[in-house]
């Protein structure tokens, strides 16, 4: 299949991905919406079976997965029609508003789908039409839910981080990134260099200043990317999470001392150095 891909015009593939690419937001945006629901419903379920109360009625559908119930307005139930559910299209039309209540639509909608969509072209234009350049889309996407999950939530979700550590190792088990051997490393080395700041930070001042999700998901990245990676990708989370930090705090968005979500600093440093390589390690005569 990939190879008639392959034999289809330029634009035409280009075309082919920008689509790929909102389908694939779209659904991000069910899964950054929905998952925290599901793992949290979850941990109540548990909960009340431990301490053996029943469970509180959370307002929700007792079947409530990725896929069902349908997509609904929150704000009136208004069950979305298929052309109000085309990416980044439906919220054009409907000058993001419902068409039932007119309750606005976050922004955030189009805004993945249209990330998504960049990613997929980016990707595509980069890898060429392969394989490779659909797993480097499919870490985008993973990197682009998680970092709305944690600006959310706080949490980056173990049944997102580990599946991407795991994926990771598999797809360079033929080296399509880096060496399993680069990958392993990458994957110990990640999650150590965040366990020992973490720990540092702890003896010294006492705050826990990063969550074990953040571990989880630098070790991933260093099963994708390689050991080598990890310096640059480190070094770009650190600087963009330092201005953004001191930007909230000069307009007063946050006090200084709340923790900023650290993940999708972490996952904007791993998606420049899947796009730009590693010139840092370079540099450094790596
Ligand atoms: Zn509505």
């Amino acid at each position: 299949m990939m190879n008639s891909f392959a034999l289809l015009p330029a634009g035409v593939q280009v075309a082919f991905a920008i689509v790929f690419g909102l389908v694939i937001g779209s659904f991000l945006s069910v899964v950054v919406h929905r998952l925290p629901i599901m793992l949290e419903r979850a941990w109540r379920e548990e909960v009340s079976e431990a301490i053996e109360q029943p469970l509180e009625d959370d307002g929700l559908p007792p079947r409530y997965n990725l896929w069902l119930p349908r997509s609904a307005c929150p704000h009136c139930g208004h069950v979305l029609r298929a052309w109000e559910n085309l990416p980044v299209l439906s919220y054009l039309m409907l000058r993001g508003r419902c068409s039932a209540c007119h309750a606005r639509v976050s922004v955030r909608y189009p805004l993945l789908e249209i990330a998504s969509a960049a990613c997929a072209v980016g990707t595509l234009l980069l890898f060429g039409p392969s394989l490779t350049a659909l797993a480097a889309f499919g870490l985008c996407a993973a990197l682009l839910a998680m970092s709305a999950i944690d600006i959310d939530t706080h949490l980056l979700p173990d049944s997102l981080t580990l599946p991407l550590l795991w994926a990771g190792l598999i797809v360079n088990f033929g080296g399509m990134f880096t060496s399993l051997h680069n990958a392993v490393a990458g994957a110990i080395a990640g999650y150590l260099v965040l366990w020992v700041v973490h720990w540092i930070f702890k003896l010294v001042r006492g705050v826990e200043g990063m969550g074990y999700g953040d571990f989880k998901l630098l070790a991933a990245l260093g099963a994708w990317l390689g050991w080598a990676a990890l310096p640059q990708i480190i070094l770009i989370a650190a600087v963009a999470g330092a201005v953004v930090g001191l930007a909230a705090t000069w307009v007063g968005r946050m006090r200084f001392e709340e923790p900023l979500p650290f993940g999708p600093f972490l996952a904007a440093g791993g998606a420049l150095t899947l796009f730009l390589g590693t010139p840092l390690y370079l540099a450094l005569g790596g």
